[in-house]
This record gives C-alpha cells, sequence and structure tokens, in this order.
C-alpha cells in the first residue's frame, strides 16, 4: 500500500518538503471542492484523494496546524485565530498570501484537491491569477449541495483526528474503535468552530461569501455540481462518475 505524502509543505510552508513526495499518476487532477459546512466535504476529500491520488489542500488544516504551535504565528495569523474561532472568515488578503506562499503545491505532480478554497469570488480571481502564473488551471470545481436540516444532524456528530485530519461522523462513518483515529491512533475530537454558534455564523458566511462562487465557477464552465445525499461511497461514486474518472477505476470504494 502506498503512503499518502504528510503535505507538511502545505501545513507548514514551501520551506518543507512532503514526505513520501507525491508520485505522478496516471492522470493529473487540479480540483477545488465547495459545499456548506457540514456537507461533508473532509470526507469527500480524503476519500477522492485516495482514488486519484491528488494531494488535500485545506486551508482551514493549515490554519489550525499554525495554531496548535507547529510554526510560529505572524501578526496576520494571530488575528486570523481570533477571526476563525468566532466562526467568520479570515480576511481575503490574508488567506490569499498563505496560498501565494504555497503555491509550488498547485504544481505538485500528484495534482491538487483544494478544500475551504477559495471561498470568496475575490479569492477565486486570485487563485486563478496565481495558476495563471504557473501555467495551469482548475480542470473542475466540485460543488456539494444537501438540504439544511441534513447538514445540521451531520455536523452535530462530525469528530476529527487533531494529528493527520481525518474525520469521522458518529453514525454515517464511525472509527473501528470509538473515539480513536483509524490511520493513527489518536483520540479525536470535536472541531472548535462546530459549537452551535460558530455553526451557525459559519452558515451566514457561506451565503453571503461562497455562493456567488457558483455563478463565478458555472460561468466559466468549470462547475461539477453534486447532490451530498446518501453515505460516503455513493457520494463518491456520484462525484467519480461525474469526472469521468473510467469505471474500472471507480471499484474499490467500499470501506473494508
Ligand atoms: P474549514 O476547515 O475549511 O471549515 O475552515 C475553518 C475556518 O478557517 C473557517 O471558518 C475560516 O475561519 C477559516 N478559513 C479557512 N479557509 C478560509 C478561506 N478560504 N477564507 C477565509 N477563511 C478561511
Amino acid at each position: 500500500m502506498t503512503v499518502a505524502p504528510d503535505r507538511i509543505a502545505w501545513l507548514q510552508g514551501s520551506a518543507f518538503r512532503c514526505d513520501p513526495e507525491p508520485e505522478a499518476p496516471e492522470r493529473v487532477y487540479r480540483l477545488a471542492l465547495l459545499g456548506p459546512p457540514g456537507v461533508g466535504k473532509g470526507t469527500q476529500a480524503e476519500l477522492l484523494c485516495q482514488h486519484l491520488g491528488t494531494c488535500h489542500l485545506s486551508t482551514g488544516d493549515v490554519f489550525r496546524a499554525a495554531f496548535t504551535g507547529a510554526c510560529t504565528l505572524s501578526p496576520a495569523l494571530a488575528a486570523a485565530q481570533d477571526t476563525m474561532r468566532r466562526g467568520e472568515l479570515v480576511p481575503d488578503d490574508v488567506v490569499i498570501l498563505l496560498v501565494r506562499e504555497r503555491s509550488r503545491c498547485l504544481r505538485c505532480r500528484g495534482g491538487f484537491l483544494l478544500d475551504g478554497f477559495p471561498r470568496t469570488v475575490v479569492q477565486a480571481r486570485a487563485l486563478d491569477a496565481i495558476l495563471a502564473e504557473q501555467g495551469i488551471a482548475l480542470d473542475g470545481v466540485i460543488s456539494y449541495h444537501l438540504p439544511l436540516d441534513a447538514i445540521v444532524a451531520r455536523l452535530g456528530g462530525r469528530r476529527i483526528c487533531p494529528q493527520c485530519k481525518a474525520v469521522y461522523h458518529v453514525t454515517s462513518h464511525p472509527p473501528r474503535q470509538e473515539g480513536i483515529c483509524d490511520h493513527c491512533g489518536t483520540a479525536l475530537v470535536r472541531r472548535e468552530d462546530d459549537c452551535p454558534e460558530a455553526i451557525r455564523v459559519r452558515m451566514q458566511a457561506y451565503e453571503a461569501d461562497t455562493c456567488p462562487l457558483i455563478d463565478y465557477y458555472q460561468a466559466a464552465g468549470k462547475l461539477i455540481s453534486i447532490p451530498a445525499s446518501g453515505t460516503p461511497e455513493e457520494i463518491l461514486l456520484r462525484t467519480l462518475a461525474a469526472l469521468g474518472v473510467p469505471e474500472v477505476q471507480r471499484s474499490g470504494t467500499g470501506r473494508a
């Protein structure tokens, strides 16, 4: 079994090299994921990366890694920490700088799956510019959607691994041993911003800032809209089919 890269170049900055270096898959995918909090984006990102060989580039993970003391906080990142705790969006210029500093990851031979960026049209334009500078472009933007009551139920049971960032759900995607990460054995936690007040603020932020992105990518002909109902495996199969992944490569999507 191939070991997934540790994503250290993304989490801690381009001075670091991922271990192991990502392998070049047969087809390189460069994708971004959209969807409201709780729609199951994190789980899909993990599954899609396993199937496509892409690297999971989550801006939320970069902030969380920075705030756990893995690196020294710049004044902008320290301010971002308070913003994030309240469930609000970090200012565009801070996030864009953070991604620009990691643009080497966008050229990665394994391809990438951006998760949580872009979140606003300003960020989407900045991403287009950064990618154009690198001579590459997005293959598609996957937008997951689900009714609000289903989202609220999902968020209540979400648990994450603070070590390897794997995402679980107490009922729909439980770890093999309750409260313990399948991948690295770390005790699972509830995210700080999964408390009811922060969830409400994040939903409002999504409605106001991120929905216009759907129009932006629709107009650019990049939008791939996927219903996020059903099990993680069903959603994954739907997504792989929409990406045109050959059926033979879609096998083995069931969990052991
Ligand atoms: P996520 O893990 O993607 O849900 O992100 C968690 C939090 O990090 C968000 O609620 C924001 O406070 C912050 N954040 C992550 N990515 C972005 C972004 N692209 N723009 C603004 N804030 C972000």
